[in-house]
């Protein structure tokens, strides 16, 4: 390490703006490449589930329409896949407007409390359908936080939602809140299947499942969690991971505290 930095001290500042220069082209190079794979990715998602609904909807006319049974079941796949469809446009230009950074926040001090009871109520019928426990648990003394309610209890919601969706018939979700150092974390656990090492990096990049083949017939649209990191970093906030194969998964979106000014970042 010595050496290394001896040898940077030594460098011309020619040396070093070569460096610079080669360090901007391959970041360029990498951006561009992502781009593209990107817009690969979008197609291929969106072109999926219209192929399905294309084929339905020709076998039907050319004949299936006949038989009531059948084409009750291929126009119930045609509604399930056109929803799909409806969820992938509207996640893509809510993750191209937080991406973008055209996306409307309102901040306020909001009580972590008010976030967790309305994530639970609205994610309840469902745990409650599939035979999951659904609990929350919050102290009373924790401090607000500074954010923006609807878009934090979009982001809890989206966890839940993937938490009870990946949990099998049975299992247990649990919502709990912590203060410490000027943040508050809101934290989601599962006694779910619990996701790989190596695949825990990579599940907030867009498009990334762990399990293609099982998240189609879930219906994800593996943008969630990719939407959910960028609206914690618009509040200055970080969004952690911990997971066990076979054991759960615990997610925590970490908060700054309302009024804390090393905590909270500038307002654009
Ligand atoms: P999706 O729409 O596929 O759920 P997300 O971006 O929300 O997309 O999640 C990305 C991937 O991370 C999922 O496809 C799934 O493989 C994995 N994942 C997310 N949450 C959980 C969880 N609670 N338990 C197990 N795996 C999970």
């Amino acid at each position: 390490q010595i050496l290394e930095a001896r040898v940077a001290l030594a460098a011309s500042a020619q040396e070093r703006a070569a460096l610079v220069m080669l360090r901007d082209i391959t970041r360029s190079r990498q951006l561009e490449q992502m781009r593209t794979e990107f817009v690969a990715n979008v197609t291929h998602e969106l072109r999926t589930p219209l192929t399905s609904i294309q084929g339905f909807a020709e076998t039907l006319l050319e004949g299936a329409l006949e038989d009531p049974d059948t084409a009750r079941h291929f126009v119930e796949i045609m509604h399930r896949e056109s929803s799909h469809l409806a969820a992938l446009i509207d996640e893509l230009l809510d993750l191209s407007r937080v991406e973008s950074g055209k996306f409307r926040m309102r901040r306020r001090p909001t009580r972590p409390a008010e976030l967790i009871e309305a994530t639970r109520s609205r994610l309840a019928p469902k745990a409650e359908k599939k035979g999951i426990e659904l609990t929350a648990g919050v102290p009373d003394d924790l401090p607000p936080v500074d954010g923006d309610p609807d878009r934090l209890i979009q982001v809890l919601s989206n966890l839940v939602d993937n938490a009870i969706k990946y949990t099998p018939a049975g299992g247990r979700v649990e919502l709990r809140a912590a203060a410490a150092e000027g943040r508050v974390r809101i934290a989601v656990a599962d006694t779910g299947p619990g996701i790989p090492q190596p695949d825990l990096g990579r599940i907030f990049e867009r498009f990334y499942r762990v399990d293609k083949a099982r998240t189609r017939t879930t219906g994800g649209t593996g943008l969630g969690l990719a939407i959910a990191k960028h609206i914690v970093e618009a509040h200055g906030g970080a969004i952690e991971v911990e997971s066990e194969v076979g054991r759960g998964s615990t997610f925590t979106v970490i908060l700054p505290v309302a009024g804390d000014p090393a905590a909270t970042p500038k307002r654009p």
